[in-house]
């Protein structure tokens, strides 16, 4: 009640923990239309009626880490490796540029393939054949020195989810190598730089209760990114956490909205996550307050190949090729796909 009250009075409002932990309990209850209708008007006062498209190019599924909620992680022998090289992503940015698409997303596993020899030239040819778009990379965690070197050679954006602002939940989702100090140095550096930076966490991950939720809120509010990326949890058959409930969509949407009042100009996506749990779940996230989609732009044939979680969707509005029909969808809640590049407008 006292965030939306904040926002209400177009107060910066920052929130104590104490604060932060009972507002989950709302996700079901009656303030959230409320929370929503607020959250819509702070981002039609910021980006209109606007929703930014992302060209996602999912360029490998190989991956050193083993995270343990990852379809992809390392230990995972069931899934069917791949690698694009740099000449298909090429070929993926000319046919999304025709598409209407102004920004291009790299994503992948940790794979060692994807040296700063390898992306610098990549990123430098993009831009040139493209000099109206961004390019955003999302391929975990590097060097402060090469994200430097990706940043000199064009990159504008970098997404990093920080999964969890818990460090003993953290230890629960990553027992080997990863650790929250690295990940949260790797998001300093990468603001430090000057890139538009992505933080983020999954929404009803094992083991997590909402004093972990709260922590997320807490350390969102002091990195003060300009992306957020959350989306539900959901198992995948070949990890250690198969048997785990899934997130639920509603308390994503609660957490979207919530998002949409602390951090008013920023850039968040209505996740592939919350589409493939719920068919609705692009455009209840616009009604939540959400203003971006990432639809897929990855050749076809390796679409079905990136499989962090069961089911997730590759086909129908989730692919670049289908446009048309997401721009109807998003008109049936008021908003409309822009061609542009999308920046923060913080
Ligand atoms: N390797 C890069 C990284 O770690 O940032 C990018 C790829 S990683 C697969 C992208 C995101 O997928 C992660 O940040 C994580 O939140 C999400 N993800 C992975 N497994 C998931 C699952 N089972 N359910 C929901 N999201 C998942």
């Amino acid at each position: 009640v006292a965030l939306i009250e904040a926002q209400r009075s177009e107060e910066r409002h920052h929130l104590t923990q104490k604060g932060a932990a009972p507002s989950t309990d709302a996700a079901d209850g009656p303030l959230t239309a409320y929370l929503f209708e607020r959250a819509r008007a702070v981002r039609r006062q910021r980006y209109g009626d606007k929703v930014f498209i992302r060209g996602l190019i999912e360029i490998s599924n190989r991956c050193r880490n083993d995270c343990l909620y990852c379809g992809i992680r390392r230990s995972n022998e069931c899934a069917e490796r791949y690698r694009l090289q740099p000449a298909d992503i090429i070929a993926c940015t000319d046919k999304g540029y025709e598409l209407g698409f102004r920004t291009f997303v790299m994503q992948g596993g940790e794979d060692p393939f994807f040296t700063d020899e390898v992306l610098c030239p990549l990123i430098e040819r993009i831009k040139a054949n493209h000099p109206d778009c961004a390019i955003t990379l999302s391929l975990g965690e590097r060097t402060r020195e090469s994200y430097q070197r990706l940043f000199d050679a064009g990159a504008d954006r970098y997404l990093l989810r920080h999964e969890t602002a818990t460090d003993a939940h953290y230890r629960r989702l990553h027992p080997s190598e990863l650790s929250l100090a690295t990940r949260k140095a790797c998001l300093s550096n990468l603001k430090e730089i000057g890139y538009q930076t992505g933080a983020g966490f999954m929404v009803g991950s094992p083991y997590q209760t909402v004093e972990n939720l709260a922590d997320d809120m807490l350390y969102l509010d002091e990195l003060q990114p300009q992306m957020v990326g959350i989306g539900p949890f959901i198992p995948h058959r070949d990890t250690p956490f198969r048997d785990h409930a899934a997130g639920s969509v509603a308390q994503t949407l609660f957490f979207l909205g919530c998002l949409r009042l602390m951090l008013p100009a920023s850039l968040l996506p209505a996740t592939t996550a919350i589409g493939t749990l719920d068919p609705q779940g692009r455009e209840k996230g616009m009604l939540a307050g959400a203003n971006v989609v990432m639809p897929n732009l990855s050749p076809p044939e390796n679409r079905g190949k990136y499989l962090l979680y069961n089911d997730k969707l590759a086909t129908g509005c989730e692919a670049a090729e289908h446009l048309r029909e997401l721009d109807r969808r998003f008109a049936a809640v008021g908003m409309r796909i822009a061609v542009d590049r999308g920046d923060f407008a913080g």
